[in-house]
């Protein structure tokens, strides 16, 4: 019989891991990636001797990494150098207060104390619902494959509006843990990373923090790229095959299915397509425009971030692997993002130093930095001036670091590489340059979601952030194990 076969638009995480299980299922698969590398926004820049992780920073949800390495045949253990960071993040406050958040609970109950009497028991409480919805979430949300309604429409998931609050929104339910602003800003911040406010969030989401606690946030020596590394050595060594710097133009369809693609104007026939580049882009410029496209263009998307890396020829020890500013107007800053597409007046941001995890991300006696300020996705009036919020954002991260006691930066900087939307949007084909696609709202949630096949051409698959089970790197493997299975339960393989 003949081999059958599959193009993945996209080496995105989603793609590489897709095309990792179809090729081990013996299909002939032949990834087109439109940049010279792998990795999609999981990228990396390296210039005299310092290297940047240009997207992901922080390896979360550990056991997601283990499941999917394990579905591929492979260790994570074994094929990356990983270390726990622990303090995971320390938090910097507008009133100059400080937390470090660790897992040595000892530690945590100290510094929760002053903070709050009585504190630390409202956080083990909230650990305690974070736990729940962390383990309900994946067995109810993120693994199961909702092929239709009723897969997910059923008796068995009435109990989630109890068991995960999806009806409640996560700064709300804070009240019942914490009084402090600044302890219901620490342990909600990461609804950022859904492209949310925590005053629109579900509840549900108090799973993210609660696995950064439990489950820890890790670091693959040699930085976030290694994890592209290891995944590509896995599909090489199952066949697949890559071609880069080849844009896919066009996707050939006919009647109910996909026959191909086009690439550099030459076509490209396949028995089934799986698009990994960012599901509305696919429909607003790859497919035959019916109104889906228009459709998709109305969804809600995440937030997008103004991102620094800076080559510094002076070391910054007491700068800690992850610090975060947190901004005192907590509220007004994820008004400003969501509702305005804008740039806060006093941001919260983040600051990344790798050397402080691996020596090796910067030459000796030097610093490798970078600085990310969250701000809203491009507006559809491209009324936005990204070169002046991107000035005032670099300003706001110098001012920041100030209050740390680093006064000088700005004189040691050999040089600066910076992305806004516009770079996002130009560099991976994100739509509104949302830099994790579609958010996760109730509406656009689980089943809610995008789902992994086109409804009209049956060979047409999508994989990644936008599509089930959503944003992040662990979830975008789980995006690429679960499309690839309805590519061979499609082609009936
Ligand atoms: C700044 C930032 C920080 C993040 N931080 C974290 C973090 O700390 N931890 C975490 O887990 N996740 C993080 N994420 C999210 C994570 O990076 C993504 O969710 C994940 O990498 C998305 O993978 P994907 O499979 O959707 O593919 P993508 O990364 O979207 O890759 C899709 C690929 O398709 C290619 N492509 C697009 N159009 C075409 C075309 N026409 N022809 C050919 N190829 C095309 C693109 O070039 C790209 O390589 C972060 C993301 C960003 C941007």
């Amino acid at each position: 019989m003949k081999t059958k076969t599959v193009i993945v638009i996209g080496a995105g995480i989603g793609g590489i891991n897709a095309a990792t299980h179809l090729a081990k299922q013996g299909l002939h698969v032949t990834v087109i990636e439109k940049n010279a590398r792998p990795g999609g926004r999981c990228d990396r820049l390296s210039r005299e001797g310092h290297h940047f992780d240009t997207g992901p920073t922080l390896l979360v949800m550990p056991l997601l990494y283990e499941a999917e390495f394990a579905a591929l045949g492979a260790s994570v253990r074994e094929m990356l150098d990983l270390q726990r960071v622990d303090p995971t993040y320390h938090l910097a406050f507008d009133d100059g207060s400080q937390l470090a958040l660790t897992s040595d609970m000892k530690s945590l109950q100290e510094q929760l104390e002053k903070f709050e009497p009585g504190s630390f028991q409202g956080l083990l409480r909230y650990l305690n619902e974070g736990h729940r919805h962390y383990h309900v979430g994946m067995e109810k949300m993120v693994h199961p494959d909702f092929r239709k309604a009723t897969d997910f429409f059923k008796l068995g998931n009435i109990p989630l509006i109890h068991q995960v609050k999806p009806l409640v929104k996560h700064y709300a339910n804070m009240s019942n843990y914490f009084d402090d602003p600044r302890l219901k800003a620490a342990f909600t911040f990461q609804d950022v990373y859904m492209g949310l406010s925590p005053f629109e969030a579900p509840a549900t989401f108090s799973m993210m923090p609660y696995t950064e606690l439990a489950h820890g946030v890790w670091y693959p020596k040699g930085g976030m790229y290694q994890v592209v590394e290891a995944l590509m050595s896995l599909a090489r060594e199952a066949g697949v095959e890559f071609v880069f710097d080849a844009t896919v133009e066009q996707i050939n369809v006919n009647g109910k299915s996909a026959h191909g693609v086009v690439v550099d104007g030459q076509r490209l026939e396949a028995d089934a397509v799986l698009a990994n580049a960012d599901l509305p882009y696919v429909y607003q410029n790859l497919l035959p425009q019916d109104g889906q496209g228009k459709k998709l263009e109305r969804k809600r998307y995440s937030c997008s971030v103004i991102s620094f890396f800076w080559g510094l020829d002076k070391p910054y020890e007491t700068l800690p692997p992850h610090t975060l500013f947190l901004a005192k107007d907590y509220r007004e800053n994820f008004d400003s993002i969501i509702r305005d597409l804008s740039l806060p007046a006093n941001p919260s941001l983040y600051i990344h130093a790798p050397a402080r995890l691996d020596p090796s991300m910067a030459p000796q006696g030097q610093d490798t930095l970078i600085g990310i300020v969250p701000v809203g996705h491009m507006s559809a009036n491209g009324e936005q001036d990204w070169g002046s919020l991107r000035d005032q954002a670099r300003q706001h991260i110098f001012r920041r670091l100030r209050t740390l006691g680093i006064h000088d930066l700005k004189e040691h900087i050999k040089f600066e590489i910076n992305f806004t939307p516009l770079s996002w949007r130009k560099r991976y084909n994100l739509a509104k340059g949302s830099t994790h696609g579609l958010c996760h709202n109730l509406t656009q949630l689980g089943y809610f979601r995008p789902d992994y096949q086109h409804s009209q051409y049956r060979n047409l698959y999508f994989v990644g952030a936008s599509t089930r089970p959503g944003t992040g790197m662990p979830t975008a493997m789980v995006s690429g194990r679960q499309s690839a299975q309805r590519i061979l339960d499609g082609l009936q393989i």
